[in-house]
């Protein structure tokens, strides 16, 4: 059995105390919300803390509440089960709660948070193993080591962005509220990743993601694919988000298949302002195929070019679906609510 290594744990109930415990040691210190990733993380070693913080009695980072306008501000610590089960949700963005409820099983979503969610670490074949695994091939640069196994003369690591949510939020227009000793500041999304696997976001350790801000839906329709070896717990190699609106604008983004979130920006301005019909579609999904950023590797499940191919069935999918138009069953199917 794995053991966790010993650490200071505190459970504060406020925002303010949790962020003057971060603020004494931003290095040493780790928030905790579901534990769903960090605990097994921590158990294998590749992830440390002199201090971890749980977020779990703070009242205010959990429940769902409308915002003006019509908006939808989601607490951090919002199980993901709760997410898919609010019926705000389910109306104004049925995608999202589809994306939502393929994460994992139902016993991880009833522990796992939106907020853990979205500050996921990011995977690899080489790194999601125990030590003794990483111990034999000399680690790797991600941790303790030197070397990337995926591709042995880069200089960074590609670790991959595989939280679920983060593509269809980002789709959806979300933000987020940061919160620390110092204040709160708000972001889009979009902007808390970087591309780098190792320093995969650009909060500071010392700021608490407090929640995720949805806008007002504007009439707009939905997707999110998802492709993994089974319809249920794996961790999804490939993900397509899409949002069409009445103006004939669109968001295409894909998730899981590089070190952040991945927007086709040449697919967006190749169909905007044109209606969905099957030749714009199978223009956009084309191109997505060479979105920048989306680099499939040899550090999932699935070959990599074969990964590589499933961008545009994917794509075409989702894009399909938001245009009601027939859509090609693709496997691992997974619920859509
Ligand atoms: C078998 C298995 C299958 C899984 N399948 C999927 C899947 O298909 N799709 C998917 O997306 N995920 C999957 N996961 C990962 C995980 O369960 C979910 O992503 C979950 O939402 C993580 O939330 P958590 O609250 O448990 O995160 P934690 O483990 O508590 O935290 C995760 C990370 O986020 C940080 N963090 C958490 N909350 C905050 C906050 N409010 N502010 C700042 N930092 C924070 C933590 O420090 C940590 O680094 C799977 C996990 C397992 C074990
Ligand atoms: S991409 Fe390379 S450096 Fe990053 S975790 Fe994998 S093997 Fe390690």
């Amino acid at each position: 059995m794995l053991r966790l290594p010993s650490f200071a744990f505190h459970a504060p109930k406020t925002i303010e105390e949790a962020a003057a415990i971060l603020a004494r040691d931003p290095a040493g210190t780790r928030i905790v919300a579901g534990g769903t990733d960090l605990w097994p993380n921590m158990k294998r070693r590749h992830q440390s803390a002199k201090t971890v913080v749980s977020l779990r009695r703070i009242e205010a980072l959990s429940g769902i509440c409308e915002t003006s306008g019509g908006g939808l501000a989601i607490g951090a610590t919002t199980t993901l089960d709760a997410v898919t089960r609010d019926p705000r949700v389910r109306e104004r963005h049925p995608a999202l709660a589809t994306a939502v409820a393929s994460i994992s099983s139902p016993v991880l979503r009833n522990t796992g948070t939106i907020g853990g969610n979205l500050c996921l670490d990011t995977r690899c074949t080489y790194y999601n193993q125990n030590e003794e695994w990483r111990r034999s091939i000399s680690y790797c640069m991600k941790a303790e080591g030197e070397t990337c196994w995926v591709a042995p003369s880069s200089p960074r690591c590609w670790a991959v962005s595989s939280g679920d949510s983060v593509p269809m939020l980002c789709a959806l227009g979300a933000t987020i509220v940061l919160a620390s000793s110092e204040g709160r500041r708000e972001l889009s999304l979009a902007d808390l990743f970087h591309d780098d696997g190792m320093d995969y976001l650009t909060k500071r350790p010392d700021e608490i993601l407090v929640e995720v801000k949805l806008p007002p839906p504007a009439g707009e329709r939905a997707a999110f694919w998802k492709l993994r070896r089974r319809g249920s717990i794996d961790f999804g190699v490939l993900s397509a988000a899409v949002v069409a609106r009445a103006d004939h604008s669109v968001e295409i983004w894909l998730g899981s298949v590089g070190s952040r979130p991945v927007r086709c920006t040449a697919s967006i301005e190749a169909i905007s302002g044109r209606p969905l019909t099957e030749e714009t579609i199978a223009e956009a999904a084309a191109i997505a195929r060479k979105a920048d950023g989306a680099n499939p590797l040899g550090n999932t499940d699935f070959a990599p070019q074969w990964r590589g191919k499933m961008i545009e069935k994917y794509v075409t999918a989702a894009l399909r679906e938001v245009a009601g138009l027939p859509v090609e069953l693709l496997e691992p199917r997974h619920a859509r609510l």
